[in-house]
């Protein structure tokens, strides 16, 4: 299975190679998606986790342990349904499939398929979507 995260880094653990510890000690698949951390205020990463349950669930283990704050991604992205027109302007730009057409030329948003590209802020025409970085 692949589930993506969204973490957050406080300055005083920036140092640590808590990543590359990470992919040392729990049987995991890492891919990191986008990340801007600076040494002295900390920062976030979005990262992707592939592999067993058992070990998705043990890497987050390890990283709240070591204090990283740690949200899936699905809570980190904001869209207002209620204003969509369907242009499907949005699901061009989307290549990770987190947006799409339905048979019915609805837009339907699969917010756990979201790697935080943030190419949909500027394609929706309307401002629909939003991050919480
Ligand atoms: S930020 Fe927008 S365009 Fe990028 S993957 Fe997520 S939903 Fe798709
Ligand atoms: S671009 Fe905006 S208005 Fe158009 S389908 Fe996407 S979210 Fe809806």
């Amino acid at each position: 299975m692949k589930s993506i995260y969204y973490l957050r880094f406080h300055p005083e653990i920036t140092k640590e190679p808590i990543i590359c510890n990470l992919i040392k000690e729990v049987a995991v698949e890492v891919n990191i998606l986008r990340a801007g951390i600076d040494a002295r205020k900390g920062g976030f990463m979005v990262i992707e986790l592939g592999g067993e349950e058992a070990s998705i669930k043990n890497s987050i283990g390890f990283l709240t342990k070591r204090r990283v704050g740690i949200d899936e991604i699905s809570s980190r992205i904001h869209y207002d349904a209620d204003q969509c027109v369907h242009c499907g302007a949005c699901t061009a730009v989307c290549f990770s499939g987190a947006l799409g057409m339905d048979n019915e030329s609805q837009l339907v948003f699969a917010p756990e398929k979201c790697i935080a590209c943030s190419l949909c802020l500027k394609a929706c025409p309307l401002r629909l979507f939003s991050f919480s970085f």
